[in-house]
């Protein structure tokens, strides 16, 4: 395609030209350059400044109205129920539901958390469905509690059920296409209601969100990087205190939803920012902080397996997720030269069959290569550290990565796609409406071409810088200092770079937009 124009439009397929090769080559040259500069710089701990927002008399009012995330999440309700209405009873074909849930949400959600943190869990539609009915009540604390109170099996007190529906979801959006299908994406939001609406009658507190929800648990690892946390004003209050209201609840304010207690909390991962816990501490302990990009990534304070394996799945469907959708992947003109086409040529077994052997090739190539690093940075070490704990330690390096390639891709959609929903919202459902006379309009594209390929890049490489100080940090815990530690941490290194090239690249390449799958 032309590099010199951003959009064409070829047997209706709307194509967006990759980054030009200039600044795809001054990528790669600023991922290499920084790489080493910032690699071997003294890794630094992270920043300590905090800023508690509830010192804002409003702010703090705010918090601790039993009404406040009832009044944040009503009006998401509306529209996820105008999603549901459009994909069951709207035109089959042409409806709000996918541009708003795609393009819009799912889109948008990437920036939502790097923003804001677990905002969506703050304002989720189907937790609040799964309070009021469970609880009989729209926001007061009550009596009523109509779960079994049931554990959540020992054995699944880990994110593997989420794992698994974020591998699933990614399978439906990309392979099977719900993305284009009103009735599909209706299916799919109903589905994600019944899946947290029916374990809240049967575990104790929101066990789904801590474990299976696969929203919570990616915006989970990815809020570490956001500038906001729930912690606790002194902690040494809370080591005195023996009610642990956070915890347990109480006439103000339920329970931990997730089970967290104030004491010991120092990471964003399970934190629904529900708020909760502003109402019912009675000591007035709880602080919104604002503070640095990364702060609890930096140093992770609980490395987990489980965790780690999710951060190196997000990196491997992010990038899947953008290769999809692109003309080498699958040319939707039906050329015969994509990796698709020449799959179902090998296979012959269809188009579902060869997309779900090919997102499993790229579900296993960058955890196959991210664990032989670590595996070679053991064996460097001496075998001083397991490659085991290499694994878990670093993995935590490759969320930036994830998160900033994740936010380039979303972003591109989101500034070229937007305006797509303006006509739409004149005709929700299909029906041939004109409400506002916006159908049949043609809106300009939120940014021009350049930049949005600038902005790209730039945020790559900062994805990638970050993830080098994190990575940093993390080998001279393990490894610790002087040349042998270094050495130890090359295939690490190697393997970053690696990624971010490979994010770089995809990012080169022209891309099928959604307009032209919906
Ligand atoms: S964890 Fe999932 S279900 Fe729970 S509040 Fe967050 S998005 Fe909603
Ligand atoms: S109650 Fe728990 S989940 Fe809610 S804001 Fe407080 S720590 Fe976060």
């Amino acid at each position: 395609m032309d590099p010199a124009s951003c959009c064409e439009v070829v047997d209706g397929i709307h194509l967006m030209a990759g980054l030009p090769d200039w600044m795809f080559f001054s990528g790669i040259g600023l991922i290499l350059t920084l790489s080493f500069g910032f690699y071997f710089l003294k890794s630094k701990p992270a920043a300590t400044f905090r800023y508690d927002l509830t010192r804002f008399t409003f702010i703090k009012w705010l918090v601790t109205r039993r009404w406040f995330q009832f009044a944040l999440q009503l009006p998401v309700l509306i529209i996820f129920l105008i999603i549901l209405y459009a994909g069951f009873f709207g035109n089959s074909r042409i409806n709000i539901a996918p541009a708003l849930t795609w393009t819009i949400w799912w889109g948008g959600l990437i920036f939502a958390i790097l923003l804001f943190g677990k905002i969506w869990c703050t304002l989720c539609p189907w937790d609040m469905v799964a309070s009021v009915l469970s609880r009989l009540k729209f926001w007061n604390v009550g009596i009523v509690n109509s779960s079994l109170n049931l554990k959540w099996p020992k054995k699944a007190r880990n994110i593997t059920l989420a794992i698994g529906l974020f591998i699933a979801l990614t399978w439906l959006e990309l392979g099977y296409k719900v993305t284009a299908s009103p009735f599909a994406t209706a299916v799919l939001g109903l589905a994600m209601l019944l899946m947290v609406v029916l374990p809240v009658f049967l575990f104790e507190k929101k066990s789904f969100c801590r474990y299976g929800c696969l929203i919570g648990r990616i915006s989970g690892i990815y809020a570490n990087i956001s500038p906001f946390e729930v912690r606790a004003k002194d902690r040494n209050v809370c080591l005195s205190c023996t009610s642990k209201d956070c915890y347990n609840g109480n006439e103000n304010g339920y329970a931990c939803p997730t089970g967290l207690n104030l004491t010991g909390l120092n990471q964003n991962t399970y934190c629904t920012l529900c708020t909760e816990c502003f109402k019912s501490c009675p000591s007035d302990n709880v602080a919104l902080n604002v503070r640095p990009l990364g702060a609890d990534i930096i140093d992770y304070p609980k490395p987990r397996m489980d965790e780690a394996i999710l951060a190196v799945i997000l990196l491997s469907l992010t990038a899947f997720h953008g290769l999809t959708m692109t003309p080498m992947w699958e040319d939707l003109a039906g050329g015969g030269d994509s990796i698709i086409a020449r799959m179902n040529e090998f296979f012959g077994l269809g188009p579902l069959f060869s997309f779900s052997i090919g997102m499993t090739a790229i579900l296993l190539i960058p955890y196959l290569l991210y664990h032989a690093m670590c595996w070679l940075s053991s064996r460097l070490s001496g075998g001083a550290v397991s490659t085991r704990e290499v694994f878990i330690r670093f993995a935590y390096s490759l969320v930036p990565i994830a998160l900033f390639y994740h936010l380039a891709h979303n972003g591109m959609h989101v500034a070229m796609e937007a305006q797509n929903v303006v006509p739409l919202l004149s005709d929700p459902f299909g029906y041939g409406w004109n409400l506002f006379g916006t159908m049949g309009v043609s809106y300009p594209m939120l940014m021009g071409d350049q930049s949005v390929w600038l902005l790209q890049v730039a945020t790559v490489v900062f994805g990638h810088v970050l993830g080098i100080r994190i990575a940093a940090r993390a080998g001279e815990k393990m490894f610790g200092h002087g040349k042998k530690a270094l050495i130890a941490q090359i295939p690490l290194l190697l393997a970053m770079v690696i990624f971010s090239f490979v994010s770089m690249w995809i990012m080169h390449l022209d891309m099928n937009m959604r307009s032209s799958m919906m």
